[in-house]
């Protein structure tokens, strides 16, 4: 299921995926305002000289989604397995410091937007629309492997959702073409996912120790492992290496970057 590409009438460019039945975007570089090695549509005031482009950045996203960027939650992102049910009260104000660290954002409250940052990592909304319950969870390969997809919909279970009628959506990520890791990665991966590892990853050609791993795919087969039928699970093609002006990729620009974002709100 491939995602759909939208270019609002300000500019901003971003994803939706197929199978996901509320408002959501995944953003790319493409219609903000940022400059320098931020250029563009940066959504990271920390890694942006200039707050007010960040600003711009989030009303012209806002306008282009219809997604309430004036009321979103955000977290510290620390490549952990917590997950934080949130409300309006959790609402965080640009600019002003995140109060807790976590790397996954739940709720069932309408209007509270949800929002995980990446610049090669795997975000991952998921969408429970028959009980309105909803996560955007960042899923670079530690919190992978540390289950946080499980506990994110275990939280979500807990607001009364069912892995059963729970969709997906994989985003942009650095892709299998180019996330080359050590031996160490594979061997968490296969154990997270309880030895069902077949087809994810194969040794880089002529690095010994390399893997090149699909950590999308990896993330969509744990999906399925808690109850998530497949067919509810949309993965982007797009890979962050390999498209560097419409993504940040971490690994491309050496830390040189800004953020993209995965958003979604009921
Ligand atoms: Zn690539």
């Amino acid at each position: 299921m491939n995602f759909a590409e939208h270019t609002a009438q300000n500019g901003v460019v971003y994803l939706t995926a197929p199978t996901i039945a509320r408002r959501h975007a995944f953003t790319t570089r493409i219609g903000g305002v940022s400059t320098g090695d931020q250029a563009g549509l940066n959504l990271s005031v920390n890694k942006d000289p200039v707050f007010a482009h960040v600003a711009e950045n989030y009303r012209r996203l806002g306008e282009a989604t219809g997604i309430d960027t004036g009321h979103m939650a955000r977290t510290k992102q620390v490549h952990g397995a917590v997950v934080r049910t949130v409300t309006g009260a959790d609402a965080h104000v640009l600019g002003t410091p995140v109060p807790y660290e976590a790397d996954g954002l739940v709720t069932n409250e309408p209007g509270l937007a949800l929002i995980c940052y990446t610049a090669d990592c795997v975000p991952v909304l998921l969408c429970d629309d028959r009980s309105g319950v909803i996560a955007a969870v960042h899923c670079g390969w530690r919190s992978s492997v540390a289950d946080i997809l499980g506990v994110a919909l275990d939280a979500m279970c807990a607001l009364g959702a069912l892995p059963a009628t729970t969709a997906a959506a994989i985003g942009p990520a650095i892709s299998r073409c180019c996330f080359e890791v050590g031996g160490e990665v594979v061997e968490a991966v296969d154990a997270y996912l309880g030895g069902d590892s077949a087809g994810l990853y194969a040794p880089a050609e002529g690095r010994e120790g390399k893997y090149f791993l699909d950590l999308k795919a990896a993330n969509a087969r744990r999906l399925t492992q808690l109850g998530v039928p497949a067919d509810a699970i949309a993965v982007s093609d797009d890979c962050t290496f390999c498209l560097p002006d419409k993504y940040w990729s971490h690994r491309y620009t050496h830390g040189r970057r800004g953020n993209q974002g995965a958003l979604i709100s009921l």
